[in-house]
């Protein structure tokens, strides 16, 4: 029989990743199994291709099998890999034991001598199906929320991209959690992974080579800072005038941008890490002239680093991505306010790589009644919120998760 456990409320089989070093020697001498196992255990998931048990070959048929009855290999019942960029970038859309379905995305560069890097190879994962936080351009927030990952779920994200690179003779050189969710409305599970992932016995990536990003959670902030000080910090800013932030990012209700920089600033004040803010950029919404001054204001001083990402379309939505002219000048704007700032190409655009796109497309469409509705609202609260007004509520999202649908 298959064992249970109850990590976000639902009854699911135990995976190997779910299991820190000192529970998985206790599994091992509950099977009557030596101890050194348990480091074949680990070598056979962490540093060879084995996609189950019997992959594991140093471990032998008999224990195989008592593992298998146990503890299941890998968090995913299914792993869907599209190939886009000419290979650079690699999406994975992973169905989980209850059949909920998150992306990660492997993204792949050359060394770059003029700034003396190596190769690098990056992997983005969620950190829950679907985000209740529901900002209006992302597909993920779309989805509305289905349930928060375990840290094992997260772990074989990373497990699955470093298997694939070993086929390929490369190092996974950085970890970002910029997938689907919102790491910080699930920090346990998060930085449990972290601790996971940072374990010498499980690929032990430097925890400086790790980056958390965040809508503005600032409790989770605070937290990161104190109790993660060497994991770089990512904030998703979008806009610096609170009407409008308020409508792309639904949580500036609770947490206005001021709280946001504030905690950010004191995260990079204790760390001494220097904060990356994301800015999504949308056509006609947040690169206006009043907004990307507001912007430069705002950030003036602080030392952060600005990606500027133009807006990957989602259907749902009235919105396209800014003009690349336009970017370049914002981009510019910012410079001369003492800022570092990257304009960011789209990764993985061919496969519809943004944010839980390929998640959403298998959840199926919205009606387009609730398209129609979705964006005309849209429409309504952009209007008014570049005029300065702050709305009340935000808009829910219209399916198929979500609500309206
Ligand atoms: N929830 C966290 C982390 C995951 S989202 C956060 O919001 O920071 C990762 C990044 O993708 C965020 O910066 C988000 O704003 C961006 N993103 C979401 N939808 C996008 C879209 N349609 N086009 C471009 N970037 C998008
Ligand atoms: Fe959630 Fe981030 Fe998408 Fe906003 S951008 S809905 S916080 S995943």
């Amino acid at each position: 029989m298959k064992t249970t456990e109850t990590t976000g409320g639902s009854q699911r089989p135990l995976s190997l990743s779910d299991l820190n070093v000192n529970q998985l020697a206790a599994r091992v001498s509950d099977l009557g199994a030596e101890s050194y196992r348990v480091t074949q255990i680990l070598d056979g998931a962490w540093r060879s291709v084995a996609t189950s048990w019997g992959g594991v070959t140093t471990l032998g048929k008999p224990l195989q099998e008592r593992l298998a009855n146990e503890i299941r290999f890998s968090a995913f019942d299914e792993v869907e890999r599209q190939e886009a960029e000419d290979g650079a970038t690699t999406k994975l859309l992973l169905t989980l034991s209850d059949g909920a379905k998150v992306e990660a995305v492997l993204m792949r560069s050359p060394a770059d001598p003029r700034r003396g890097s190596g190769p690098r190879a990056t992997v983005c994962v969620s950190s829950q199906a679907g985000c209740a936080v529901g900002c209006p351009f992302c597909a993920t927030g779309e989805l509305g929320f289905t349930r928060n990952l375990s840290a094992g779920e997260i772990q074989d994200q990373v497990r699955i991209a470093r298997q694939i690179l070993r086929t390929e003779d490369r190092e996974l050189t950085n970890v970002v959690y910029m997938g689907m969710g919102e790491p910080l409305q699930n920090i346990d599970a998060v930085f449990a992974s972290i601790d996971g992932l940072t374990d010498p016995a499980r690929g032990g990536i430097g925890q400086r080579r790790i980056t958390v990003s965040t809508s503005g959670v600032v409790p989770g902030i605070e937290r990161l800072a104190k109790q993660r000080p060497q994991i770089t910090l990512a904030v998703s800013l979008h806009a610096a005038r609170n009407p409008l932030r308020d409508l792309l990012v639904p949580l500036n209700r609770k947490w206005p941008v001021e709280a946001v920089i504030a905690a950010a600033d004191s995260h990079s004040r204790a760390t001494g890490r220097r904060t990356t803010y994301e800015v999504t950029m949308i056509d006609g919404i947040n690169d206006r002239a009043e907004d990307s001054a507001a912007l430069a204001s705002l950030l003036r001083g602080s030392g952060a680093h600005v990606n500027l990402i133009p807006m990957n379309a989602v259907a749902h939505t009235p919105w396209q991505e800014s003009k690349p002219e336009r970017i370049e000048q914002i981009a510019n704007q910012l410079r001369a306010a003492g800022l570092t700032v990257t304009v960011r190409r789209n990764r993985g655009r061919e496969a519809g790589a943004a944010c839980g796109q390929l998640a959403a497309e298998k959840a199926g469409a919205p009606t387009p009644i609730a398209v129609a509705r979705r964006r005309e609202l849209l429409l309504a609260a952009s209007a008014a919120a570049l005029q300065g007004q702050r709305t009340a509520q935000p808009i829910a999202p219209s399916g198929p998760l979500g609500g309206e649908a």
